[in-house]
């Protein structure tokens, strides 16, 4: 008997086939009608933006959790900003993950089945793959057992969206045989988060928001978790007391311009990134320092590297861990100074930018910079009306 999926862990499974009652009305329209699911929305929407994980204990069933689940998809279609987006998908696919470590194989089975993918659970004739753990006279042979099998096409599916560059994820380094690859549970278990992840990023992008002034007054209560966010990234960028200017400047349409902003040196390394490069590991290290200087976290800063040619999420989260002196000597390390960025080639300026002898600090200049114009044009903007009420 195919094992029971609870719904309350994973919303996303759910469809109007299994919660008619859910569905006669959008259920964003129902929640926004609603004083307790709205407040639970919230910290929902909280939670996920501001930790990156889903506060399934509020939840008190799985309708609730469907229902908050539905509505997140619509206000973040409506939101439209794509860091957002990207934060929800996240929060809900890596909370799925952490209660899925959890979950029974039937169980792991039924959910990759209901998101559409034909897996099988194999009890017998399953590769067994040998590797050796200890050194020397210590050395012992284990064997990991891969009983799960996804065809390949599905495999292909997943791993073509973002861990294609992961050698890890390869064909050659798994057994493939009969149309399927086979799977250690911990590797399916992280496919199938990607594909959660996957499939809501789609949801997002499906989502029809309604055109109610209750759902457009809960997306009204929203905006200020989302400010409060991006307040926080800006914040960790800015030396205490030094810029007296409004931060909400820097959030336009609830948006961060925060990339317009950083100095060309570092604005090459994402474009190289980003049109198929594969940069230095000088490179690498100036792009994950400055991001974690200019107050972005672990996950954030992956989030620029899974393009490179040869990413491999395991790896690049240690590296950017010891960067950002989480581990090892536990040292922050700054980004190198502009001189020597120009000696390594890596500044495409002749010159030097205005603010500092070092990206951060010309990072930081621009900030200001733009606070500063921000601030006078709204002077000047204030001083136009107040010309033009007097003139009547
Ligand atoms: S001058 Fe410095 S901050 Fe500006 S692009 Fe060159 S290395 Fe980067």
């Amino acid at each position: 008997m195919p094992a029971r999926i609870n719904y309350r862990n994973y919303p996303f499974l759910a469809s109007k086939r299994e919660f008619p009652k859910l569905f006669i009305e959008k259920p964003s329209v129902l929640v926004s009608i609603n004083e307790e699911l709205r407040k639970k929305t919230l910290e929902v929407l909280k939670d996920a933006v501001e930790k990156g994980e889903i506060p399934i204990e509020i939840l008190s069933d799985q309708e609730e959790s469907v229902l908050v689940y539905y509505t997140i998809l619509d206000i973040v279609k409506y939101i439209n900003d794509k860091r957002i987006a990207n934060r929800i998908a996240l929060a809900y696919s890596k909370t799925a993950s952490k209660i899925m470590d959890k979950e029974k194989n039937e169980a792991l089975v039924a959910i990759a089945n209901k998101l559409g993918l034909s897996v099988k659970f194999n009890t017998k004739g399953f590769p067994r793959i040998p590797w050796i753990t200890g050194e020397k006279q210590n050395a012992k042979i284990t064997f990991t057992t891969c009983q799960f099998s996804l065809p390949i096409k599905d495999y292909l599916l997943i791993v073509s969206q973002r861990l294609l560059h992961d050698p890890s994820y390869a064909l050659v380094n798994h057994v493939v045989s009969g149309g399927y690859v086979h799977l250690d549970r911990n590797t399916f278990k992280r496919l199938l988060e990607e594909y959660i992840y996957f499939n809501i990023m789609l949801r997002i992008n499906e989502a029809e928001p309604p055109d109610n002034p209750d759902f457009i007054s809960l997306v009204d209560s929203v905006k200020p978790i989302i400010a409060s966010y991006y307040e926080k990234i800006i914040e960790k960028t800015m030396i205490h007391g030094e810029i007296d200017a409004r931060k909400e400047d820097l959030i336009v349409s609830d948006k961060l311009i925060m990339d317009d902003l950083f100095p060309p040196c570092i604005k090459k390394i994402i474009d190289s990134i980003n049109s198929g490069g594969n940069p230095s590991h000088v490179e690498r290290f100036n792009l994950a320092a400055f991001m974690g200087h200019i107050g972005l976290d672990v996950d954030e800063i992956l989030e620029y590297f899974k393009k490179t040619p040869d990413y491999n999420e395991r790896i690049a989260r240690y590296q950017i861990e010891h960067i950002l002196g989480i581990r090892g000597s536990r040292k922050k390390y700054k980004p190198y100074n502009c001189e020597n960025l120009k000696a390594y080639n890596l500044c495409p300026l002749h010159e030097q930018c205005p603010g500092g002898r070092n990206p951060v600090a010309v990072y930081k200049y621009n900030v200001k910079k733009l606070l500063r114009k921000k601030k006078q044009d709204n002077v000047e903007k204030t001083n136009k009306k107040e010309k033009a009420a007097g003139g009547i």
